[in-house]
């Protein structure tokens, strides 16, 4: 795809900022009905999806060119796709893989800002997003006993993902969650400091080659320690395999699971059993990868025909993801299962939630909005009375400690995995 490719679309988004908001049926509370947290933080059109369909049609067209204005207005936005589940109940057009596009587009021109040229020459050298050592990838599970996979063979293949390998602080999550499946007599095992980046995340900055580069590499691992299963903690890994793959055709012939969707099965089939009181309640925060990302891909292949010299059809009609297919239910049931836990629900819920501020390089970048991003997630959970925010991505929950070290409201923040293993 290119941007020439979203044209069409960007003549047809109406100008309605649907975008800017959550739909109408999905709103709760005065207070949380906005979407899109670059529009809310900025307050003017062109960091909306719509300011940025405007400004693609001109550039296109040659009516402006890059400036600081343009790439702060692309690239202040978490790629979070908010906006395109918004945007959907009121047009068929693609948003979010419009603005992939667009940043595709200033990267090849070298326009991307320097932060993100700094965390991309880390992952170049060191295959992961943290500017980490390469040696240091499998220090977070020292002393497990684990299978190897550059060694043997193994039904399933755990990977921590970047952040949880990196993060000293979140380590001890994927360490339990490993010992669970090990625990469980899962025929479990790791490429330890032989995993890789999965390339998700530099696709969302605007570096596709990283995707592809890093997507060849999996399927040659996968295929080569003979798994049948890929379990991920790290919910942007898990969208990254089983959608972004699938969009460029690498689709990994294995079952892809969140460490929720396996350890669902786990406790459904009374392996692990939850039998500890952890008295507290709780809110859920869906991660965006988690939620609507994950929804999967759907091809399409045809071509747009002019209706009455104006209007664009595709055919064969295209069918569009609008977010809801997403993994929702399963964290909130694993939360209900656990003795004690009152989960309460936040105004902004599943295909409708707020990001955390994480994604798109925000975090890299622009460590100010991504901190506000997650303040304004934490006030909303406590203005539900929840005195925890239970996410399942590493991703989410480091960025909303980070927003409390830089004043954001205070409020205990867990991983999923760490009220199991609570529990158990
Ligand atoms: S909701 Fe969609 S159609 Fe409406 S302004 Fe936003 S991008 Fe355009
Ligand atoms: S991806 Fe998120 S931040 Fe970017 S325009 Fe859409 S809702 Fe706003």
């Amino acid at each position: 795809m290119s941007l020439k490719d979203f044209e069409h679309d960007m003549q047809r988004c109406s100008r309605c900022s649907f975008c800017k908001w959550l739909p109408f049926e999905n709103q709760q509370h005065m207070d949380f009905i906005k979407g899109c947290p670059s529009a809310a933080r900025y307050n003017f059109h062109a960091y909306a999806a719509s300011g940025k369909w405007n400004m693609a049609y001109s550039f296109l067209n040659g009516r402006i060119g890059y400036s600081d204005a343009f790439q702060d207005a692309v690239f202040k936005c978490m790629m979070d796709g908010c906006c395109d589940v918004s945007c959907k109940t009121v047009q068929d057009i693609e948003p979010l893989q419009h603005m992939f596009e667009l940043r595709k587009q200033f990267v090849e021109d070298g326009q991307m800002p320097p932060e993100h040229m700094l965390t991309i020459e880390g992952l170049k050298k060191e295959d992961n997003m943290l500017q980490g050592k390469k040696a240091d990838r499998g220090k977070w599970a020292e002393g497990m006993k684990v299978k190897d996979l550059t060694k043997e063979k193994a039904r399933v293949a755990f990977r921590a993902g970047c952040r949880y390998s990196f993060d000293e602080e979140l380590r001890p999550v994927v360490r339990s969650a490993l010992q669970i499946l090990i625990d469980a007599g899962v025929d479990v095992g790791i490429w330890g400091r032989d995993e890789v980046c999965c390339g998700g995340r530099a696709e969302s900055m605007g570096f596709a080659g990283e995707l592809t580069k890093y997507a060849d590499h999996t399927l040659e691992a996968l295929k080569a320690a003979g798994v049948e299963v890929l379990i991920n903690p790290c919910s942007d890994c898990y969208q990254c395999y089983k959608v972004e793959y699938d969009k460029i055709g690498k689709k990994p012939p294995v079952e892809i699971l969140h460490i929720t969707e396996y350890l669902h099965r786990l406790i459904q089939d009374g392996t692990v059993k939850l039998t500890k009181k952890v008295p507290l309640t709780v809110t859920y925060h869906d991660p965006c990868h988690l939620g609507r990302l994950s929804e999967p891909w759907i091809h399409w292949k045809g071509k747009e025909i002019k209706v009455m010299g104006q209007m664009i059809c595709h055919e064969p009609p295209k069918k569009y993801r609008r977010g809801a297919r997403g993994v929702y239910d399963i964290p909130r049931e694993i939360l209900r299962s656990i003795p004690g836990i009152n989960l309460v629900e936040m105004y902004r819920t599943r295909e409708s939630a707020w990001c955390c501020g994480a994604a798109g390089g925000v975090r890299d970048a622009y460590p100010d909005f991504a901190n506000w991003t997650a303040a304004e997630r934490i006030k909303e959970a406590r203005a539900v009375g929840a005195k925890a925010l239970v996410s399942a991505c590493g991703w989410c929950r480091r960025n909303f400690i980070d927003a409390m070290e830089d004043g954001a409201p205070k409020i205990e923040v867990y991983d999923i995995i760490e009220l199991v293993e609570k529990a158990m």
